[in-house]
């Protein structure tokens, strides 16, 4: 409003100033053709010999009238008529309009010499000129001084009034907090504004999903640990009463067991965790060394279980991608495959183009999932029951992290059948393909 406010008085300015330059120019235009114009006349009189006696008529000695010239016939340098005999501008050189200085001011003349013996001379001071332009000036000025109060009380009001609806919406983001997420309405709200208002709902709503998910995620979890804790407590209290050596190992030795799979689990949630409150930078990530590097973390499990690992993934094949994610994402599913894979099984890792599409898959051959369960195998802490002799340790964590991963990349995840009876999950990368 203040800048809106400060160009109107620029313009208002610059307009007065640009009509002040006009109108001085013109109405110098017309004094200059004034004086011509009055020469002529009294050259015509005298023709007409109507004897000027100079000292005969009553005069005013100064310039009062804003039109007043002051009239002088000359007979060779000699004064025979003016029309202020106090005034003693003298006869000028030079014939036609000019100026020159006289008493300290500027002043124009017009001389028109009939003959040697008449000459007329009308001459003006500046001031009577300036002084008739400054009087219509301030006549025009003082209307738009006037107006510009009015003008700028009006647009203070529009302004004012059209923001409000801005100050309405404004008013309505203000009230929400985490605990009221609700839609800000978008009815009476003016185009101008609509997108962002729709914008801002796309927010709250996205908020509204995140919110759900960490609650949703912080009672899971905490569910979750109950589990291990409890069994943790009874195979203390088991241990406690045990009597016989042989009973104290079997306890101890499950004890390894429930920690470890709670070691397991907390480093699911945190992995979890961190997913959802950090998205890396999206960079370069080259694919074969990165399931290679997998691959050796899982070097001892592979061999403990005799399974062949293959990473058929061409040298250079790169896409725009969490590195660190990505890896956790290979790590779930390589563990997965030799976790519930068969002794002396296979688990292949390969890359291959489809149309521009790149495909990342992990196929084992062992004992598969079963049709009933697909649907849901993605699912925070879903397990299949017939397959958890495989990994005891297991939390049902694994393949809900793997789907969070590849929805961070843009990417789908698909589960077909792998080898025999063995599962192959694939992942599609439309987006993020650099190039192979
Ligand atoms: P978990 O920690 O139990 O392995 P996941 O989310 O990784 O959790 O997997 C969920 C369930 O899906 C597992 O409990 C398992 O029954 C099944 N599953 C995952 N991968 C495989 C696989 N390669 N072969 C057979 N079953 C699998």
């Amino acid at each position: 409003m203040l800048w809106l406010l400060l160009l109107i008085s620029c313009g208002a300015i610059l307009n007065t100033l640009t009509t002040f330059i006009a109108l001085r120019s013109e109405l110098n235009e017309l004094f200059d053709e004034n004086m011509l114009q009055l020469a002529q006349a009294f050259s015509e009189i005298h023709q007409n010999e109507i004897i000027y006696k100079p000292h005969d008529h009553v005069h005013n000695s100064s310039f009062k009238g804003e039109e007043e010239f002051l009239i002088q016939i000359w007979n060779h340098e000699e004064l025979v008529y003016s029309s202020k005999p106090d005034v003693g501008f003298p006869l000028q050189g030079s014939l036609g309009v000019h100026s020159t200085a006289f008493q300290h001011e500027m002043w124009h003349y017009h001389r028109l010499d009939k003959s040697a013996s008449e000459i007329i001379q009308i001459s003006q001071p500046d001031h009577v000129r300036d002084d008739l332009i400054w009087e219509i000036y301030f006549k025009q000025f003082i209307p738009v001084i006037l107006q510009l109060p009015i003008v700028i009380l009006l647009i203070w009001y529009i302004v004012k009034d059209g923001f409000n609806p801005v100050k309405d919406v404004s008013e309505s983001i203000e009230k929400r907090t985490h605990q009221y997420l609700e839609l800000i309405p978008i009815e009476g709200v003016p185009d101008e504004i609509k997108s962002i208002v729709e914008s801002v709902n796309q927010l709250l709503n996205r908020l509204k999903h995140a919110l759900v998910m960490q609650r949703q995620f912080t009672a899971d979890a905490a569910h979750e640990l109950r589990t291990p804790m409890a069994a943790l407590r009874l195979e203390l209290d088991i241990l406690n009463k045990a009597e016989t050596r042989e009973e104290k190992r079997e306890s101890i030795n499950n004890l390894y067991k429930v920690t470890d799979r709670s070691t397991h689990l907390i480093q699911q949630l945190l992995a979890m965790a961190k997913l959802e409150h950090e998205s890396e930078l999206q960079v370069e990530v080259n694919l074969k060394p990165l399931i290679d590097s997998v691959i050796e973390g899982y070097k001892g499990l592979a061999l403990k279980k005799s399974i062949t690992i293959t990473n058929k993934c061409a040298d250079h094949v790169i896409i725009d991608g969490d590195s660190n994610a990505l890896s956790i994402m290979l790590s779930n599913l390589i563990g997965n495959a030799l976790n519930y894979g068969h002794h002396k099984g296979v688990v292949n890792v390969d890359v291959i183009f489809e149309q521009e599409k790149l495909v990342l898959s992990v196929e084992d051959n062992g004992p598969g999932i079963p049709e009933k369960d697909r649907a849901r195998i993605f699912d925070r802490f879903y397990r299949v029951l017939e397959n958890q002799q495989y990994s005891p340790t297991g939390s049902g964590l694994g393949l809900a992290i793997v789907k969070s991963i590849v929805e961070l990349h843009d990417a789908e995840i698909v589960l077909v059948d792998g080898i025999n009876s063995g599962v192959k999950f694939n992942i599609i990368f439309t987006n993020k393909l650099r190039r192979s």
